[in-house]
């Protein structure tokens, strides 16, 4: 009897299952085997029973969750497989953030990826997304509408610079998800030639300092905490979305905010966090890259999660792909403008 995709993955409501080789994708409840794409905390949660995933990942969710985060880890490289009950697992790249991958689960012949977050645009702090041909496709949708074209990073960090130039009495804030924006901010301003001291809210200090030590150029850095006022002026600091509204802020001298996010191309966004100069830097694919990337997969049936799915599903349709919407709740909790107070690794 031929495969049919469900044969080897299907939907449920803790993440996509696959029954035959005893596994679920990024649950989001407590499973018995988990398969991580990446370390954010909507795919990466506590309290799986064994977790597989890159070094990166569970050294990252080691320090996010402390030590006991699972019963057992296995780690797994870039371009290694693993086979689970005749079911063979291949991680490759997804250019989302350092660790992430897209997850390959292959049986007789057909070939399913889940994609995870992911994105197809330069970033130094990752290994560069790799196109996986398949037969099914899993993609995310969390800037799959026309308008979200993300242009180029380094024009919006030529921004920064220009601002910190400009204004060089006043401390930069720049509002960015902790894990992944963070670190790419910070090695973009370094490949721009800022040389600075770069200074870290206090909840960013533990991931800045893993990144760098698994070889990321990110320059001299400095803790915040116990940097007097006079100090920070001109400075660039790098900080939680959230904390840019907070009493955190009055140590700065007239601080200047800034947040960079796929989502400060919508001006109500940028409004809503009272930002001054948003920046448009994104670790998703835009809806150009979505629809790329959708497209030279040679995938004939694509599944759709996370995000604006009704968009992209019909897009899909207009190019004679099947799709669906997988309609699992509990993913892009971090995304920024999404309900997690973090601000998101949008
Ligand atoms: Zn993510
Ligand atoms: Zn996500």
């Amino acid at each position: 009897m031929e495969m049919r995709p469900e044969d080897i993955l299907v939907p449920t409501p803790a993440g996509v299952c696959c029954k035959r080789g005893g596994f679920h994708i990024d649950p989001t409840r407590p499973a018995e085997r988990a398969l991580i794409t990446h370390a954010h905390s909507d795919h990466a949660r506590a309290g799986h029973g064994a977790v597989l995933a890159t070094q990166e990942t569970l050294d990252l969710m080691r320090l996010r969750y402390g030590a006991n985060f699972a019963g057992a880890t296995q780690a797994i490289a870039y371009g290694e497989s693993v086979t689970l009950d005749g079911v063979t697992v291949t991680f490759h790249p997804a250019g989302h953030v350092l660790g992430s991958a897209q997850i390959a689960v292959a049986a007789e012949g057909l070939r399913v990826v889940a994609s995870g977050d992911y994105k197809n645009a330069s970033d130094p702090t990752c290994a560069p997304f790799e196109l996986v041909p398949c037969d099914v496709f899993i993609t995310e949708a969390t800037f799959a509408l026309p308008v979200f074209r993300h242009g180029d990073a380094d024009g919006e960090i030529a921004k920064l610079l220009h601002s910190v130039a400009l204004f060089p009495e006043r401390a930069h804030l720049i509002g960015a998800y902790s894990l992944g924006k963070a670190q790419r901010v910070i090695a973009l301003l370094r490949q721009a030639g800022y040389h600075a001291p770069i200074y870290l809210h206090g909840a960013m200090e533990a991931i800045t300092y893993y990144y760098a030590s698994r070889g990321i150029a990110l320059g001299e850095l400095r803790p915040v905490r116990g940097a007097g006022k006079a100090e920070l002026a001109g400075t660039i600091t790098l900080c939680p979305p959230s904390a840019l509204k907070d009493v955190w802020t009055r140590r700065f001298p007239d601080p200047l905010t800034a947040f960079a996010s796929g989502w400060m191309r919508v001006r109500a966004r940028a409004r809503q966090y009272g930002v001054e100069l948003p920046l448009v830097i994104s670790d998703h694919a835009d809806w150009d890259g979505l629809t790329a990337t959708i497209a030279a997969t040679g995938a004939g049936e694509i599944w759709v999660t996370h995000g604006q799915e009704d968009a992209l599903v019909h897009w899909c349709a207009t190019q004679g792909l099947k799709a669906r919407p997988l309609d699992i709740v509990g993913y892009g909790d971090e995304d920024e403008g999404g309900s997690g107070d973090d601000g998101g690794d949008a």
